[in-house]
């Protein structure tokens, strides 16, 4: 093991999805979007949800999944699967903000959406979702892991948002905007 190397604990936050539970009432994605919401519980809306359930009734098929990571260009390949022998759509479990879909992205402005796990002060016992999930269809569970000290940072919102900005109008359109506002303003 290389001395230099520092450890340091992590707490790993983990929601357990049970779809054999999941009855596709969505409560998940009001609450999310409404604590969200700025002012927090000022509107409701799925669109801006951080959870989507895939819900097709006439097949029995309801699977809550998470907004993950933002990414720039699609993928090269897509994945369908089929299990119990129910077959899913391509991309349907797939977590990315990605160029190819609206979904997880922030209906207005187009900025992507991330699951948060509810960050907030004071902190939250469990996430919203799980705590609106009245089938326990989402269980929260959290352990500590023993990790390498990272060198980076990880990505916040902000700089999530101004990524995908830059990406669709380029960095020297972004910064003559925020210069003409701070004219204004
Ligand atoms: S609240 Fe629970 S049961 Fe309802 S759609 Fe969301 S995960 Fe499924
Ligand atoms: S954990 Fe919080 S941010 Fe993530 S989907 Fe659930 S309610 Fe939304």
């Amino acid at each position: 093991m290389d001395p230099t190397s520092k450890k340091r604990k992590k707490l790993v936050k983990t929601i357990r999805i049970d779809v054999d539970k999941c009855n596709g009432c969505r409560a998940c994605e009001v609450i999310c979007s409404s604590f969200h919401a700025s002012p927090k519980y000022s509107s409701s809306n799925p669109e801006r949800s951080r959870i989507r359930v895939i819900r097709e009734p006439l097949r029995d098929i309801y699977v809550p999944v998470y907004a993950g990571e933002y990414t720039a260009a699609e993928c090269s390949g897509r994945d369908k699967y089929t299990i119990d022998g129910k077959a899913y759509d391509e991309c349907a479990f797939c977590r990315a903000s990605c160029p190819s879909r609206s979904l997880f992205k922030e209906p207005d402005s187009g900025l992507p959406l991330k699951c948060d796990m509810c960050e907030s002060d004071p902190p939250l016992e469990e996430p919203m979702c799980v705590q609106w999930c009245l089938n326990d269809a989402l269980v929260y569970e959290e352990h500590e892991v023993e990790v390498e000290e990272e060198e980076g940072v990880e990505q916040g919102e902000l700089e999530l948002g101004l990524e995908s900005l830059v990406d669709r109008h380029g960095l020297q359109k972004l910064m003559d905007t925020i210069a003409r506002m701070k004219k204004k303003g």
